[in-house]
């Protein structure tokens, strides 16, 4: 039965690699039908503090990353000492100072990593190591084996950089008489420049891109993707992930950080998403905006919001972009992204066509489109001589879904005040 785990340390925000990792052990785990362990690292009280906690927990849970087990380190001194106490006892290690050594025996180690291959290091190039600082807290290295041991761990699978720590590990794990789990230690993730992620790179804390908008779906297949393939799919959901995820398809070579690809991502898994979730979702950045209050909120009335999110998400990358958009359905004053001049012809039409919708009972998608067929034809004019300003002046943008059908979900008080402000402005 698999059982693996997430251990990090709680010395600052998830950040974009620790996300990939978990995420890696959590697909393995339901993949599997095992158990995921989320450990709280916090050996080292100086740098540990729960406000990195808490974020820890809260953007795996925006993840929905959940954990059958959950430990905290610092709760299991008493087994990390017996077991130090047992390698003194043994000779595997000595006092030295107040502090307990860990002696290197003879020889080599050779790591059998499930993604690196076998990789030989000759105990040579390994001095004996601390366990168990004169202060009395233990080290990495070892508490790490101990917990890994104790917890019945199946795979460790984490960051290559702990590659070389892997050997020290194994022999723990020999002299404490426990049998070492599998390794796989995963390709490091570069950014766009091809040196290894960091904050030089921008946003790596998962948390912040809640903030920016992004779906949690939506990041957990771009993490996914980083190091992971399946033929050449890019989109997948999270059941499609836990139903194809192997540690046979992780590559070897390292993963590149590309912000576009995961915008790119965000925006089918926009148009993926149950539109009645878009609309909880995009709430708080529309009230973000300071344009529209709680009571607009309210007033706007769920369906209108349902049907305009569906409508206008298909050129979102982000949340951002949707609220921005969906300010359109509220009576707020639009920013407008291309210019509208008309002349006095154009002026004519839009006029009749403002004081037809003013005055028609229905205002839905097909009655309005009657309506402007109808008005056109009085006119002898066309939809493409008004089309462009009508939809620049109700909705603000250029582009966007079909007229009537936006029109229709804006409603009509919106629609016609839009209409006379652009007659009023440019007569
Ligand atoms: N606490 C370690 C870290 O955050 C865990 C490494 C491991 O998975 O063994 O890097």
């Amino acid at each position: 039965m698999v059982k693996v785990r997430f251990a990090p340390s709680p010395t600052g925000y998830l950040h974009v690699g620790g996300a990939r990792t978990a995420l890696f052990n959590w697909l393995y785990a339901r993949n599997q039908g095992g158990t995921f362990v989320l450990r709280i690292e916090d050996t080292d009280q100086e740098r540990s503090t729960q406000e990195s906690i808490d974020q820890i927990v809260e953007a795996m849970t925006w993840l929905g990353l959940d954990w059958d087990e959950y430990y905290r380190q610092t709760d299991r001194t008493d087994a990390h000492l017996e077991a130090a106490q047992s390698l003194l006892d043994s000779g595997s290690a000595y006092e030295q100072d107040g502090a307990w050594w860990f002696r290197v025996p003879p020889g080599e180690t050779v790591v059998h990593d499930l993604l690196a291959g076998d990789v030989t290091f000759n105990h040579d190039q390994i001095k004996d190591f601390v366990i168990r600082r004169s202060d009395g807290t233990f080290v990495y290295n070892f508490v790490v084996v101990v917990d890994d041991a104790d917890m019945e761990i199946t795979h460790v699978i984490r960051g290559d950089d702990h590659l070389t720590n892997t050997p020290k590990q194994i022999m723990l794990y020999r002299a404490l008489g426990r049998k070492p789990p599998k390794f796989a230690h995963l390709p490091m993730i570069l950014g766009p420049d091809r040196t290894r992620l960091s904050k030089r790179h921008g946003v790596t804390s998962v948390l912040e891109y809640r903030r920016r908008g992004f779906l949690p779906e939506a990041m957990v297949n771009f993490f996914a993707r980083l190091g992971w393939s399946h033929g050449d799919q890019e989109v997948f959901t999270r059941d499609e992930l836990v139903k194809l995820f192997s540690l046979k398809r992780i590559g070897s070579s390292a993963a590149i950080f590309d912000e576009e690809k995961l915008r790119w991502l965000n925006q089918q898994h926009m148009k993926l998403a149950d539109p009645s979730r878009l609309v909880d979702l995009v709430h708080p950045f529309i009230i973000e905006t300071g344009k529209v209050t709680e009571e607009m909120w309210s007033a706007a009335g769920d369906e209108r919001l349902t049907i305009g999110a569906e409508l206008l998400r298909h050129r979102c990358h982000t949340l951002v972009d949707l609220a921005d958009m969906m300010l359109a359905l509220f009576p707020v004053e639009i920013e407008m992204d291309a210019e509208i001049s008309l002349d006095d012809r154009q002026a004519e039409i839009i006029a009749s066509i403002s004081d037809a919708l003013s005055q028609t009972p229905s205002f839905s998608r097909d009655d309005v489109e009657r309506l402007l067929h109808d008005v056109l034809a009085a006119q002898g004019a066309k939809l493409k001589d008004v089309a462009h300003a009508i939809r620049v002046s109700v909705t603000g943008r250029a582009v966007g879904p079909g007229l009537f059908d936006i029109l229709s979900v804006i409603g009509k008080r919106i629609v016609v005040a839009r209409l006379r402000k652009l007659l009023g402005g440019t007569r």
